[in-house]
């Protein structure tokens, strides 16, 4: 075994593994990475095919990227956002406001009037270091907001079902993942799940499972929009309504992939404001480009009360997060100091200064007409790959919103069959996309490719074709 790997197996335990397993054989060590290559400390190469854990936007070692980081590092590396300011947060700052307000209001979902949907502006910028303590802030400023306003005495959240919103307590007492989260219920406070949509395995579904994206052929009355609806109103019958809904936008990550019909985003955001209640977006995953726009909520001409955002957020280079949210939020913890209405919330790392200088360089190049070419060329090469997977019958669902798509594997496409969790179907598959030097993580039966934008299209076939072997080996192995 390599030195490292063996020091790793002697004193490190691994986020959301189980480290029986992970001890039983040797750990690939990452030494360095190029574009979308990682190389391991044996030499070998492989493709980054779910970027880094969704963080990754313009590939590893980016020459602009680390230039502002090393410029940033000549200066200073961090001094403390509580009693100070500094360069690159306050310009970040910003530059985010900015581009978070630049909604493009031409492609409204046919069907829905303007007029109907009360768009707030992002004016203020919450930092910390990652997705769950962007969550946190959220929720704590919109529980608090709630309660100043006189909303509600003891305000309440709805989430989805499915939701993952980060590990920390606030941000799982949101998550409705029961595998991660009931082990923890005796430490969360209440809330409340509704449907979301998930319309290849969705009970209002009528369509008979076809090769395509379930969205595509769905034979429905859009009744998860109503249902979230009648859950509004009747929360608002016991007289403490809801303070705030919170929602991936297009695409729940961690839940499995699970993509949003056209349309859907739009229409709860119109009864979520119907309803007085604010709206929480989750764009930990989806922002920065990686759905097709700068942020998802704003392909359904929605803005949100609150705009989180991490991961991809520093490019994927370093732990910075934030938390946009909109003047009146900001106005209801103004007061004289004695009133102590402050945010007494924060972190050691809040606005740190490499972070937000990594941040800068990585808006300017998603924002260069070059990368935004490539992003348009890649997922058009990802869309055409994936129709080939088709043909592979454990291939049930693969639903792909931008740069992310989930293949979702089952024992026989034509019944829809679950694998059972214990089965590692999804564990075995990417296993053997190691083998063929393409790295990504599964969710369950579901497998996820997520290129770095950086991706040459060879580079992207590389990924789709290692997946579709790598299922055929690994299901032609198995007893019938
Ligand atoms: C990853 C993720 C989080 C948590 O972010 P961390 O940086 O891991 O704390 C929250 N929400 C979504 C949608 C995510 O994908």
């Amino acid at each position: 075994m390599h030195k490292l790997a063996q020091l790793d197996h002697d004193y490190v335990w691994h986020p959301f593994t189980q480290m029986r397993d992970w001890l039983k054989q040797e750990p690939i060590v990452i030494t360095s990475g190029h574009g979308v290559v990682l190389k391991d400390a044996r030499g070998k190469e492989y493709l980054d095919a779910n970027s880094s854990i969704w963080t990754n936007l313009h590939g590893h070692n980016h020459p602009k990227i680390n230039a502002a980081i090393k410029k940033q590092l000549g200066k200073i590396s961090h001094s403390s956002a509580l009693g100070f300011a500094n360069e690159p947060a306050s310009l970040l700052a910003q530059r985010l406001i900015t581009v978070a307000n630049a909604l493009p209001s031409a492609n409204a979902p046919r069907g829905s009037s303007k007029s109907s949907l009360l768009n707030p502006k992002l004016s203020k910028i919450f930092y910390s270091d990652d997705g769950s303590t962007a969550m946190e802030v959220a929720l704590k400023l919109a529980y608090e907001y709630a309660r100043r306003s006189g909303r509600s005495k003891k305000p309440k959240f709805l989430s989805l079902e499915g939701a993952y919103h980060g590990d920390t307590v606030g941000a799982v007492s949101v998550g409705h993942i029961d595998l991660f989260h009931k082990a923890y219920s005796g430490l969360l406070f209440q809330t409340d799940k509704v449907m979301a949509p998930y319309c290849y395995r969705c009970p209002f579904n009528r369509a008979k499972p076809e090769r395509a994206d379930a969205r595509d052929y769905r034979k429905c009355n859009f009744e998860c929009t109503g249902i979230v609806e009648e859950q509004f109103a009747a929360q608002k019958k016991t007289g403490n309504p809801y303070a705030a809904m919170v929602v991936e936008p297009l695409m729940q990550g961690a839940a499995g992939m699970i993509p949003q019909p056209t349309g859907w985003l739009r229409r709860v955001a119109e009864i979520v404001r119907g309803h007085g209640a604010q709206l929480v977006a989750d764009e930990v995953m989806t922002g920065f480009g990686r759905t097709g726009s700068l942020f998802a909520s704003h392909q359904e001409s929605v803005q949100p009360d609150f705009l989180a955002v991490a991961k991809g957020m520093t490019a994927g280079y370093l732990p910075m997060a934030a938390t946009l949210t909109t003047q009146a939020v900001f106005d209801a913890f103004l007061g004289d100091y004695s009133e102590f209405k402050t945010f007494f919330h924060g972190h050691s790392f809040t606005g740190n200064q490499l972070g937000a200088a990594a941040a800068l360089a990585s808006l300017d190049v998603l924002e260069s007409k070059q990368s935004l070419l490539a992003r348009q060329r890649l997922e058009e090469t990802l869309r055409v790959e994936l129709q080939k997977l088709w043909s592979l019958p454990q291939v049930g669902d693969i639903r792909q919103v931008g740069l992310v798509a989930g293949i979702e594997l089952v024992k026989d496409w034509t019944t829809r069959e679950q694998f059972h969790l214990r089965e590692r179907a999804g564990i075995r598959v990417c296993e053997a996309m190691a083998k063929r030097g393409v790295l990504t993580r599964p969710i369950g039966s579901v497998v996820v490719l997520m290129p770095p934008y950086c991706s040459t299209l060879s580079q992207a076939r590389t990924m789709v074709r290692a997946l579709g072997e790598s299922i055929q080996e690994t299901f032609s192995t198995q007893k019938r």
